[in-house]
């Protein structure tokens, strides 16, 4: 839930679906147009569904309940190593490297004297590194005091060296080149007539929350006068959404009935 979302609009929603799930087993066994209803507000609707299928995986290869090892958690469909590793260490209380893309920059910054955040070490070298700096028997407090210096103190655009507890031991402490302005490219999002797909893609979601409806139906939800073009963008958005196992569509044209997964 908290995947590019923040934490204090998750907390609600997160006490309302262990209300309404409070096991694996429970979410498995729900339909998925409950699992979307329930998720309807928090966006990122691929989110609901991966943690669907994932909790259908863990009652059926383990009982519903969440292993305890990286590589099993590996296993399990939408988990990679930096979840895992976050998991047993906050959790369960293991000894392991949690590297996000926070603590990347802070550790290639610290070991490596680099001028800018595009010479960022590989994924690897870093994984490497973290593991050896390690301290022993403090890996929850380690791993997430690098998090908290990495969001609050050792920024992607303006690291404050002097306020940081590492400057002494860093190789890029006080670099002239963290003073240079640089531009990032603005990621333009897919859209229809100004209104982005993301918005587009809710407002299909709540219309089908009331039952399946025909592809006609939902043309109104977008804004224009041009028809061709608009049909064009809805089945554009409709097979994605399709895609991500959000809804079902069963039929051609403009009489398709759209549906959201009852499985
Ligand atoms: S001293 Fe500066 S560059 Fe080094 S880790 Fe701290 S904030 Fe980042």
């Amino acid at each position: 839930m908290a995947q590019q979302t923040q934490i204090s609009r998750v907390a609600d929603f997160y006490s309302a679906w262990l209300k309404r799930f409070p096991s694996f087993k429970a979410l498995a066994s729900a339909s998925r147009a409950d699992v979307l209803r329930q998720w309807s507000g928090l966006g990122y609707n691929n989110r609901a569904v991966r943690l669907h299928q994932l909790a259908k995986e863990i009652t059926n290869r383990h009982r519903g309940k969440l292993p305890q090892t990286a590589d099993e958690l590996m296993a399990l469909p939408g988990i990679g190593k930096y979840t895992a590793h976050a998991v047993v260490c906050f959790a369960f209380g293991q000894s392991l490297p949690v590297v996000d893309v926070n603590v990347r920059r802070v550790l290639s910054r610290t070991v490596w004297n680099i001028r800018s955040s595009s010479e960022m070490k590989s994924e690897n070298e870093i994984w490497n590194i973290a593991a050896a700096l390690l301290p022993k028997n403090k890996a929850s407090d380690w791993n997430q005091a690098l998090m908290d210096i990495g969001s609050q103190i050792c920024t992607a655009r303006k690291p404050k060296c002097g306020e940081c507890p590492l400057y002494r031991n860093c190789a890029s402490a006080f670099s002239p080149a963290f003073a240079v302005k640089f531009r990032t490219l603005k990621k333009i999002e897919p859209h229809h007539n100004g209104t982005p797909r993301r918005l587009i893609r809710g407002k299909i979601l709540k219309t089908l929350y009331t039952g399946p409806k025909r592809f006609n139906d939902l043309l109104p939800l977008l804004n224009g006068n041009h028809a061709a073009a608009k049909r064009k963008f809805l089945r554009g958005v409709l097979a994605l959404m399709e895609n991500d196992g959000i809804i079902e569509m069963h039929g051609n044209g403009t009489s398709m009935r759209i549906a959201l997964p009852e499985t």
